[in-house]
């Protein structure tokens, strides 16, 4: 999927923008209770073409000045985007700070499509023009507050995507390593490479320093979704904390299952939560691993104590598997690939209508369905209706009738008798007409 990177100064709309874009989308997202979605990237769509959404705003360096503030975000859209959004103010006219970040993106190949916002009326179309001196071609003016212009906009946008090759599809399983600087995540991906024949592939089109690394194992071809990303080190805005939720958060919509990985020596922090927070939310296949597990004093309980912090830590992941490994000395890596190809499994399968009917109704009758203020839940039938992640529609006289700890039952029931480790499982309930 191309990306698009919004950036400009401060105050001249570009999150309410990155809304107004991205908003449509995400209303329809099924509430899960994961944790929200950090406002800096969102899947977005126009006109049947499916991209991701970066406000570079978000990103901010403590305590940099102004000017290396928004030079580092036009940097992060050089580095990360297919197209740049440049929105200006059209209320207030060509500033020196637009001038320079106009420069700045001038000499970079990515293109850029210059918004001019705050254009509110008819009338004051015409400030748009004075932006034509950014020497970035037509400037579309546009009103986040109202909502005008953004079509045109966008047509401009997505005719500047990159023509992607058609790749020859390959099947393989797309995987990706997720976690907070430090925690290992380049030294698992080559200790897991170690001999194995690697087959590196710079995809082609989208955006393009992601390298993706190709291996075989367990009689599978494996692709590890961005190991440019995971091993990239250096700049500035690489140390800080958005900018690697944000890696992150491409990195996950890009697979089918993720490793979570922490640090067993440094325990869980806050944005080890968020970060599993989004491949939860997802619906990816999710492994939780716990590495460096060599630097940690071990007695009979060490792991099972480790394991009831994580599930305490991660409610919402109590589907997830965890594994303990050490990249430095190379303790259960052999069992990842096999694991990965486990919890794909999981979170493709398909369930015959029968025998989901068939769980459900012993469920019921063993719990019988809720009676809230006389009216009772009646679950009339269960079905199926996608993949990854499983999700079951349940037919039901009133769907507000299925509160969570009755949906949690079912849940629970359901994976009682069919082998759904390592995946998200949707549970929609509908109207029966
Ligand atoms: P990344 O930022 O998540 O990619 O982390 P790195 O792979 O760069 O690892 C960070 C540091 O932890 C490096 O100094 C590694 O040598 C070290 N490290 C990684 N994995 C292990 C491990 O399993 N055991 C030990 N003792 N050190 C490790």
């Amino acid at each position: 999927k191309p990306t698009v990177a919004i950036v400009g100064k401060p105050n001249v709309g570009k999150s309410t923008i990155f809304n107004r874009i991205a908003g449509a989308r995400i209303s329809i997202v099924e509430d899960t209770p994961g944790v929200t979605r950090d406002r800096i990237y969102a899947p977005a769509e126009w006109l049947g073409v499916n991209f991701n959404l970066i406000d570079t705003g978000g990103i901010e360096l403590s305590d940099a000045p102004f000017m290396k503030q928004i030079t580092a975000q036009a940097e992060i859209a050089i580095d990360e985007a297919d197209v740049i959004i440049l929105i200006v103010d059209g209320k207030q006219g060509v500033t020196d700070a637009d001038e320079q970040v106009a420069h700045l993106l001038y000499r970079s190949d990515t293109p850029v499509v210059v918004a001019v916002n705050k254009i509110d009326n008819f009338e004051s179309r015409t400030n748009a023009y004075d932006f034509y001196a950014l020497g970035l071609g037509d400037p579309y003016p546009i009103s986040g507050a109202h909502g005008l212009g953004l079509g045109d906009l966008l047509d401009a946008v997505i005719r500047n995507f990159p023509e992607v090759p058609d790749d020859a599809p390959d099947n393989s399983l797309r995987f990706s390593l997720i976690g907070r600087p430090n925690v290992g995540k380049s030294s698992l991906v080559n200790a897991m490479l170690g001999d194995q024949r690697v087959i590196v592939s710079q995809v082609a089109g989208t955006t393009r320093d992601a390298i993706d690394t190709k291996f075989v194992a367990d009689q599978q071809l494996f692709t590890i979704v961005d190991t440019a990303g995971i091993r990239k080190r250096g700049k500035v805005y690489e140390k800080t904390e958005k900018y690697s939720v944000m890696r992150a958060m491409k990195a996950i919509e890009d697979s089918s299952v993720v490793l979570v990985v922490l640090n067993a020596e440094e325990g869980i922090r806050e944005q080890d939560k968020r970060v599993a927070g989004y491949a939860h939310d997802a619906g990816k296949g999710i492994i939780i691993v716990v590495n460096k597990w060599d630097t940690v004093k071990k007695d009979n309980h060490t792991q099972q104590q480790f394991e009831a912090l994580i599930r305490s830590e991660f409610q919402y992941l109590a589907y997830a598997p965890i594994i303990f490994v050490s990249a430095k000395t190379k303790q259960r890596l052999g069992q990842l690939p096999s694991l990965i190809k486990q919890i794909n499994n999981n979170h493709t399968k398909r369930i015959q209508s029968s025998h989901l009917n068939e769980i459900i109704m012993d469920a019921i009758g063993m719990t019988p369905t809720p009676t809230i203020k006389t009216r009772k839940l009646r679950i009339y039938y269960v079905t199926q209706v996608a993949t990854a992640p499983p999700t079951i529609v349940l037919f039901v006289n009133e769907p507000e009738l299925l509160h969570f700890s009755y949906r949690r039952y079912l849940e629970n029931q359901i994976r009682k008798q069919i082998d759904f480790t390592g995946t998200p499982l949707r549970l929609i309930a509908r109207k029966r007409k």
